[in-house]
């Protein structure tokens, strides 16, 4: 939203959401959440949500059950999605949030990623079959069942056959970073991923910088490409966060003498009950930071 002199008129949109509780991230069973996207809506009201946006990892099957519900309670419900994608050869998390679930480049985007995960899923069960682990595919897809299949379903399957003690196990020894189920993927490059959110009629947030284990140099080119690439916003606050890490990256995007300045998401990135430290709706921005719905407002 630009004036004539190319200023941003960002700021002065009417936003007509009640933000007085914002969580912009987190999945349900259609993805590699534990609750149906009812139960989490329920979930978000009951704590006092007041704006949701349900961003499960590569799909949005679950939005339109979810602002169904969000209808039904009273709480705003966004469509959104998480997308996987590359920056360079690392991996990265892109939420589209307010695009229109229908868009046929957004249906292209989901399929590219559901055969992308179809054949990562095939590569981890036969390296953990050779681990001795046999079963571990169809396993992993009843766990998942309609929901796209990711690494949460394998480490539940591990947990339920007692090869591990929990999920977090199942990612330390074989799944996570550097792990035999660690196989890697190419999934969509960032500026085509933030295209197809545009595409789609979304504003594209990247989620959770701090969790690429990026140097600070190299943090601030990846926020400089994705600028660049059209993104607009940047995932602040992820969950519980530690608030002089906050302030850092705050700092950061202050410092960047962008033309259009990156906005600031917040979210809990909630998964299932039973986690306080990305319980939906704990996360908060700080003060004085300029919030990125103002882009979703209508
Ligand atoms: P995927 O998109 O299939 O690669 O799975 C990524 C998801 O796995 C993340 O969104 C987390 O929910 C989960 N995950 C990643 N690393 C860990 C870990 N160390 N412990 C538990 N869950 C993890
Ligand atoms: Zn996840
Ligand atoms: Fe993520
Ligand atoms: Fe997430």
């Amino acid at each position: 939203m630009f004036n004539a002199d190319g200023d941003s008129l960002v700021t002065e949109m009417p936003v007509s959401f009640n933000t007085d509780l914002v969580d912009l991230h987190c999945h349900s069973t259609a993805s590699d959440g534990i609750l149906s996207p009812e139960a989490l809506v329920s979930r978000a009201k009951s704590r006092g949500v007041t704006l949701l946006a349900l961003t499960d990892h590569d799909t949005v099957a679950g939005v339109a059950d979810a602002r169904r519900t969000g209808a039904a309670v009273g709480l705003e419900v966004l469509p959104g999605i998480e997308f996987s994608a590359c920056w360079g050869q690392r991996q990265v998390h892109i939420l589209g949030l307010g695009l229109d679930p229908g868009s046929a480049e957004l249906q292209r985007a989901v399929a590219l990623r559901a055969s992308l995960r179809e054949t990562r899923a095939r590569a981890i069960a036969e390296r953990l079959e050779k681990r001795g682990f046999a079963g571990a595919l169809n396993g992993a897809k009843t766990l998942a069942g309609d929901g796209v299949l990711g690494r949460p379903h394998f480490a539940r399957w591990l947990v339920e056959r007692g090869y591990v003690a929990d999920a977090a196990q199942a990612f330390k020894r074989y799944l996570g970073a550097g792990k035999i189920g660690d196989v890697a993927v190419e999934w969509p490059q960032m500026a085509e991923t933030i295209a197809s959110i545009h595409v789609a009629g979304g504003v594209a947030v990247l989620a959770h910088p701090l969790k690429y284990s990026l140097t600070r140099s190299r943090l601030k080119a990846l926020l400089l490409d994705f600028a660049q690439a059209g993104g607009r916003g940047v995932e602040l606050v992820c969950g519980l966060q530690n608030p002089m890490q906050t302030r850092d990256l705050a700092r950061l995007l202050e410092s960047l003498e962008l033309d259009s300045p990156l906005l600031c998401s917040v979210g809990s990135d909630f998964h299932q009950p039973g986690q306080p430290w990305r319980e939906l709706g704990r996360a908060r921005l700080p003060e004085g930071v300029e919030p990125v719905w103002a882009l979703l407002g209508n």
